[in-house]
């Protein structure tokens, strides 16, 4: 990895946006790896990304909270990429659909304590939310005012 990797970082799923819970990748603890499965879309860099950080369940039948991020690189095998999807604003930077097909993820490209991929989202994602809220809502404001002004 160099020191200008792209980063993205995978938490929505098609059925699994605010809740979080709701995600169906998982990944499975074998020997010295992870076996990681699933799908994520509307991911930023997504096409460009380099590394992925990828949020999955590490514990599905027993606790829909228990989760892990795991970075995956580049050329890992298993690891695919759809389509960049289109959008209205933000052009410079794709957006797209990430899959995850028996994806082996060494124990070193754990990050943080297993399980706890909850906790760190959520120490950063109100923060985010709150700042893109902002963000919206003064384009918003502002498209409405030269509109009306037109
Ligand atoms: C340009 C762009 C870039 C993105 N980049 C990334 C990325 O890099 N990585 C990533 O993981 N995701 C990314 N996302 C996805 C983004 O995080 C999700 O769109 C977001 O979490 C909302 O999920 P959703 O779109 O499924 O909407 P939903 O969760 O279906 O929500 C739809 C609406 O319902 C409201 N709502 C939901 N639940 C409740 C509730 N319980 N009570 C009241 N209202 C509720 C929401 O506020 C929202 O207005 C990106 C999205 C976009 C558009």
């Amino acid at each position: 990895m160099s020191g200008e990797s792209v980063l993205a970082i995978a938490m929505t799923e098609p059925d699994a946006g605010s809740d979080l819970a709701g995600m169906r990748a998982s990944a499975v603890e074998k020997d010295d790896h992870w076996v990681l499965n699933g799908s994520k879309t509307f991911i930023s860099n997504g096409i460009n990304a380099d590394i992925v950080i990828v949020a999955a369940k590490t514990d599905p039948d027993n606790n829909p909270h228990h989760m892990t991020l795991f970075i995956v690189e580049r050329g890992m095998p298993g690891f695919e990429r759809g389509r960049n999807l289109k959008k209205m604003g933000m052009k410079a930077q794709d957006t797209a659909e990430l899959f995850f097909n028996d994806v082996k993820v060494p124990k070193a490209n754990v990050l943080g304590e297993p399980g706890a991929g909850v906790i760190y989202l959520m120490k950063g994602l109100a923060e985010a939310r709150l700042l893109g809220a902002v963000g919206y809502l003064a384009s918003a404001r502002v498209s409405f005012d030269l509109t009306l002004a037109m």
